[in-house]
């Protein structure tokens, strides 16, 4: 098995080899248990919650809910969608090493802690919902970590508790501790035969927590809004939570392929298609053996970190340095730069062509740099039949960086390392390349035989979260 580069040794030139190196990130906490068993996640529907009668129902179950975005305007397709989001929710709770059950209830998602005995299908639990303070920690890592699924447009922290007034006005007094500014309560009711209306128990709550805490109510703009929901077996009480990345969830749009550099726009730009519902695979081309392998570790890194928000990411790296140098000595001279990007969309397009991408993926943004003028743009997509997606072609480098960084890939990106375009770079770059001129440097040295052979020798790298 090959393992990521060492500096000063030429790249392996082993056929799609497949490595899992190890890379701490944030998500990543060191003594974490381990179960990546998708059986101890169930989605069971409304009528599978097993804790709902009176007698058992807690006094407060910490739960997560889930508003969706877009695919709540998807009509016919809703529910196939809101599979694929379940789907992905599992996989990004799942070596958290907490049983976690997914419930659809009128269109906002419930996580719920699986009993100690395990998922709900080995029947009702004779243990009740799980409560108190491990519970609760336990939930908070279940929120932060499908704060990072696309498709979820809020993420609320909340509680589950018995269908019973005072039980629903404590835990909402509870959930205001703490809290400073002014509130509002907001209440709804599900069930009508709940004793109190849905303005009455806003009332009481409302009272209660002025009661405890002193804040003012203000009902057009409060600091903080407490949610209750009374529904037909047990009442949700919640705050307004936080933004969830929204989008759409990854993989309904299909399948994409991003060209990453070490640099702060690709990964970005995979970001934003990710939002979009592509599923992204990464392919990076480093200078090697012309240059050290500073770029691969950058690249891994930034798919380990984009990785939050679609899991199971692949990364393929190709050793480019070789190939660069045919190409200067084909001539490309002033084309060096736009010939050397052809080569690798055409490489990409092998390569998505096996992975079953129907897209391939850039970081260009219009007048950049000089390969991303509007003739040399024309002259890349010529390269290639596949659609070549260009989510920031019209932002700014200044907006990108803000991106960057609210992403958590910034701070990688900058680290200094040796791009490969950086090597063999003309003294004069073209910024207005003729696709005829580009046809016949090719034709030297066969650029298609070229890239069917790169993509040969593509390794590829999976995140290691163990
Ligand atoms: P980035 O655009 O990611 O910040 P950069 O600005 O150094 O990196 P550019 O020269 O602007 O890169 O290249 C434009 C796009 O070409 C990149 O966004 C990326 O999609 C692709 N690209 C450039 N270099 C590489 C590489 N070494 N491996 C894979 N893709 C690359
Ligand atoms: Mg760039």
């Amino acid at each position: 098995m090959a393992a990521l580069p060492v500096a000063g040794q030429p790249a392996p030139a082993t056929t799609s080899t497949r490595v899992t190196p190890r890379v701490p990130g944030p998500s990543q906490e060191p003594g974490t248990a381990v179960t990546p068993d998708p059986a101890a996640v169930t989605a069971p529907g409304p009528g599978a919650a097993t804790v709902s009668e009176p007698g058992h129902a807690p006094l407060s179950e910490p739960c997560v809910l889930l508003k969706v975005g877009e695919i709540v305007l998807k009509g016919g397709n809703r529910h196939h969608f809101e599979r694929i989001l379940q789907q992905n929710i599992r996989r990004a709770v799942r070596d958290l090493g907490i049983g976690v059950r997914l419930w659809n209830r009128n269109g906002v998602m419930v996580l719920r802690l699986a009993d100690e005995h395990g998922p709900s299908q080995h029947g009702p639990s004779q243990h009740g919902p799980a409560t108190g303070p491990a519970a609760e920690a336990a939930m908070d890592r279940v929120a932060e970590r499908v704060s990072s699924v696309m498709g979820i447009a809020r993420v609320c922290r909340a509680a589950r508790v018995a269908k019973d007034p005072e039980a629903a006005i404590r835990a909402a007094v509870a959930l205001a501790a703490g809290r400073t500014g002014s509130f509002a309560v907001r209440a709804r009711r599900r069930d009508k035969r709940f004793p109190l209306t849905s303005a009455e128990l806003a009332r009481e709550i409302g009272r209660r927590v002025q009661r405890a805490y002193g804040h003012p109510v203000n009902l057009s703009r409060p600091d903080l809004t407490i949610a209750v929901e009374v529904d037909q077996r047990e009442v949700f009480v919640y705050t307004d939570g936080a933004p969830g990345q929204g989008g759409l969830p990854v993989g309904m749009s299909g399948r994409a392929l991003v060209l990453m550099s070490g640099g702060i726009d690709s990964p970005v730009a995979a970001h934003r298609m990710m939002r979009r519902g592509l599923r992204c695979d990464f392919l990076h081309f480093s200078g090697m053996p012309l240059t050290g392998p500073e770029s691969v570790y950058k690249a891994y890194g930034l798919m380990y970190q984009l990785d939050r928000f679609q899991c199971d990411s692949r990364m393929y790296v190709v050793a480019f340095g070789q190939a660069q140098r045919r190409l200067a000595s084909s001539g490309a001279s002033r084309l060096q730069i736009v010939a050397q990007r052809r080569l690798m969309l055409k490489t990409g397009e092998v390569l998505a062509r096996r992975l079953g991408a129907a897209a391939l993926v850039t970081g260009d943004s219009l007048g950049q740099v000089s390969s991303q003028t509007l003739a040399n743009l024309t002259a890349l997509d010529d390269a290639v039949s596949l659609p070549v997606l260009r989510p920031l072609i019209g932002h700014d480098k200044i907006e990108i960086i803000g991106e960057a960084r609210r992403i958590g890939t910034l701070a990688l990106s900058e680290l200094p390392d040796q791009d490969c375009c950086t090597l063999l770079t003309p003294r004069q770059v073209e910024t207005r390349a003729r696709v005829d001129d580009l046809h016949r440097i090719e034709s030297r040295l066969n650029a298609g035989g070229l890239a069917e052979e790169l993509a040969a020798i593509a390794q590829e790298y999976r995140p290691d979260h163990r």
